[in-house]
């Protein structure tokens, strides 16, 4: 029989296939010699298939996360499998081996995580998605959910972003933190002096009193209920999409403080409500 001429084999292509069909097999798709098929597969530590003691299909879907995460051998150990096993599995996703990576400097990266899924990060890193994972999970920010995240309109919570504690704003837009610190990061709150908080947190907590009377009133009769200017007050309103208070308004007449819209009249300068059941809860409510 006339000797197969040698070939360079690129064993990339073909390693996966080791030990799954029959060396003669893989020799004949590959259009090598029988014997350099039988030992690349030795070298490796791959049964031949059909051998005796063959290893079973490994549900890598279990172990994926954790390559390049430790040491080859460590990990063959965990899933009962050979060491060339893992390398070659390692190898088809791209990843690379735990002891030839740097050590990630996750103050580079940290930013990133509540942006992306773990896998995007990891390709951009050049390190193993399990790792991502490990730090994500470290720093208790969840998994990132895109389709989660694209449903919030910020526009909406743009006045407690950075005000409100990132958890309780989490639970009221029903998003994740780490949405919330994205979207912080991009439009550059949560760097506000101590200072600003506090003036933050007090402009939010004067209209939480006053936010129902917008419109309820003209504006300068609102203004001198609260003691502010009355562009304070067209701004505000403006800027929440509150049309105009739209009829006359007597002279001298105060607002129901209720945010009923009707004007009191009379000179007692301690009514501030009209006395409906509606408006005395509102008053209630925000005092
Ligand atoms: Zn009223």
């Amino acid at each position: 029989m006339a000797r197969k001429p040698r070939i360079t084999i690129d064993w990339s292509q073909w390693d996966d296939q080791l030990g799954k069909t029959t060396d003669k097999e893989l020799s004949e798709k590959i259009g090598s010699s029988l014997a350099a098929v039988s030992m690349r597969r030795k070298k490796l530590g791959i049964a031949a298939s059909g051998e005796r003691g063959a290893r079973t299909r490994i549900d890598w879907s279990d172990w994926d996360a954790l390559l390049g995460t430790v040491e080859d051998k460590v990990l063959a150990e965990k899933v009962g499998c050979s060491l060339a096993s893992v390398v070659l599995r390692r190898k088809k996703l791209g990843i690379p081996a735990h002891n030839q990576r740097k050590s990630v400097d996750w103050k580079l990266w940290d930013d990133l995580i509540p942006d992306m899924a773990d896998s995007e990060l990891s390709k951009k890193i050049g390190c193993a998605p399990g790792s991502v994972r490990v730090r994500r999970e470290k720093l208790g920010i969840p998994k990132y959910d895109g389709d989660l995240r694209k449903k919030v309109d910020w526009t909406r919570w743009e006045s407690k972003i950075g005000v409100v504690d990132d958890k309780d704003l989490a639970l009221l837009i029903g998003c994740t933190v780490g949405a919330i610190v994205a979207h912080k990061k991009k439009i550059g709150v949560g760097i506000l002096s101590e200072k600003e908080k506090v003036k933050r947190s007090s402009i939010g907590d004067v209209w939480e009193k006053w936010d129902h009377m917008l419109g309820r009133c003209p504006d300068d009769v609102l203004a001198e209920a609260m003691g502010v200017t009355r562009s304070k007050v067209g701004v505000r309103r403006m800027r929440l999409v509150i049309a105009n208070y739209p009829l006359d308004w007597p002279e001298d007449g105060k607002p129901c403080l209720g945010g009923c819209g009707k004007a009191l009249t009379n000179d007692d300068p301690e009514q501030t409500n009209c006395g409906s059941e509606v408006c005395l809860a509102k008053l209630k409510e925000i005092s």
